[in-house]
């Protein structure tokens, strides 16, 4: 068993330990054992999110044309895909989405659209979408549109948003290398905006685009800094067309090593496996939560399908967890 492990693991354990920088580059060692570091991760798993899997579904309601390079993605009006392209969706499908969400047994239904950010009239559309999904109730509103600004979040907040997705990606360092068109900071600046609104944080990266481990570890201590509640974890799921289609995939336990590094340094938040998950990992799916993830997306992804969820509710009672209901929770203050 790795002492270094088993150290920092009873030190988060015991003493709520934030990580430092060091700490957690010396844990990204590809020479530890993976599964010294899933063992731990596992325990501080238990320890601060229990047996609740916190499930969630997306509907992408306006998809591609995007004006942005971002160089992993199918929605880049820059790079020849087969991504659908639609404006958007008339507020019946936004209804049929949220009712299938509930049906999976998600707590939340995301609304994602392609693009920079909104205009304010496009604010108007989420308000809209909001009511109607009102009108089936039973789950959370959550909104993932870009960049905005404090007023665009202010009413966005208003109207029921009780969570804002907004992806960091990578590292700042890295950031200039999958895109040229916006900068890490213009993010940082639409997370900076959701905490001052007291709105509740969903952000998190996509790993497997060429970025190090110390890009890995430098954007979970950004995560952490800017106080998100709940971190996507999404791994690359090659897009033929873009500029990452040849890039070497990561082995399913270079995954769960990342999953657990990020349990460690981000203890006590929502950590979930989302984009990339079927795919990249196989048979090791299950694995994620020995691994520390406490989180997972269910139905389709924005570009590609998921597997059925039953299979996911399945897996999750299997493992002897379950669902979480929906609930409120408080941003991190
Ligand atoms: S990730 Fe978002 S901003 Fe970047 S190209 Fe895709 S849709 Fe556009």
């Amino acid at each position: 068993m790795s002492e270094l492990a088993a150290d920092l693991g009873h030190k988060v354990l015991e003493e709520r330990h934030p990580l430092t920088r060091d700490e957690a580059l010396a844990l990204a060692d590809p020479g530890l054992d993976a599964y010294d570091l899933m063992y731990w991760a596992h325990k501080i798993r238990k320890k601060y999110k229990g047996a609740e899997v916190h499930a969630c579904s997306i509907v992408s309601v306006k998809t591609g044309a995007c004006s942005e390079d971002c160089s992993f993605c199918a929605q880049s009006s820059k790079y020849k895909t087969n991504s659908p392209v639609h404006d958007f969706l008339d507020k019946e499908r936004i209804k049929a989405a949220a009712a299938a969400a509930k049906k999976h047994g998600s707590y939340a239904l995301g609304l994602v659209a392609a693009g920079y950010g909104p205009t304010d009239e496009d604010v108007d559309t989420y308000v809209e979408y909001m009511k109607a999904m009102d009108e089936v109730g039973g789950v959370e509103k959550h909104i993932n549109v870009g960049i905005m600004n404090e007023r665009q979040v202010e009413r966005l907040k208003d109207a029921g948003m009780v969570c804002c997705g907004h992806n960091l990606e990578t590292s700042r360092r890295h950031f200039p290398k999958i895109c040229s068109t916006h900068t890490y900071d213009q993010r940082v600046e639409t997370l900076k905006a959701l905490r001052r609104q007291n709105v509740k944080i969903c952000s998190g990266g996509l790993f497997g685009m060429g970025e190090t481990w110390e890009d890995r570890v430098d954007l979970a201590l950004d995560l952490r800094e800017l106080g998100a509640a709940n971190i996507p974890m999404n791994f690359l799921n090659r897009i033929e067309g873009t500029p990452l289609e040849n890039t070497t995939p990561m082995a399913p336990l270079e995954i769960l090593r990342t999953v657990a590094l990020y349990r460690y340094i981000l203890f006590d938040r929502d950590l979930g496996v989302y984009g990339g998950r079927e795919v990249n990992l196989r048979d090791l799916q299950s694995m994620i939560f020995f691994a520390g993830a406490s989180a997972v997306m269910v139905g389709n992804y924005l570009t590609t399908a998921g597997r059925p969820a039953e299979v996911d509710r399945q897996m999750v009672r299997d493992l002897d967890l379950k669902f979480a209901p929906p609930r409120q929770l408080e941003p991190l203050a």
